[in-house]
């Protein structure tokens, strides 16, 4: 188990996460690819908003379901509630205090596939489109 101190690039917005890291993801959605943070995924519990709560600002796009969160000052992406998995959050690493992403294993995660925009996602997707 970790303890890692977070943080938004101007400091306004502080949390804590004590977890278990077993991976990283990047994930290729077209949201993702443009803020190109590495991430991990950890439970609502493991997850504490210690100060700036009120600089948040909510990005949702696709299905909606997905609450993307970032500084509302420095535009920094903290982390975001997951769509398949509501109840954790992707956090991104590089927030957070001393941690090393080379020490974790790294996985693509599939976040095209997933998309359910129209013109987006990959030919395999067997999924509904939405406009
Ligand atoms: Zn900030």
């Amino acid at each position: 188990m970790g303890v890692w101190s977070g943080s938004c690039h101007c400091g306004a917005v502080r949390f804590r996460v004590e977890a278990e890291i077993d991976e990283l993801t990047r994930c290729d959605c077209s949201l993702c690819r443009r803020r190109g943070a590495l991430m991990a995924r950890v439970h609502e519990r493991q997850l504490t908003i210690e100060a700036g709560e009120e600089h948040l600002t909510l990005y949702q796009w696709n299905t909606r379901v997905a609450r993307h969160w970032f500084c509302r000052t420095c535009g920094i992406y903290t982390f975001h509630r997951k769509r398949a998995a509501p109840d954790h959050y992707g956090v991104n690493v590089g927030c957070l205090e001393a941690f090393d992403p080379t020490a974790y294993p790294f996985r693509a995660a599939d976040g095209l596939t997933m998309s359910v925009r129209s013109g987006e996602g990959r030919a395999g997707w067997s999924g509904p489109r939405e406009d």
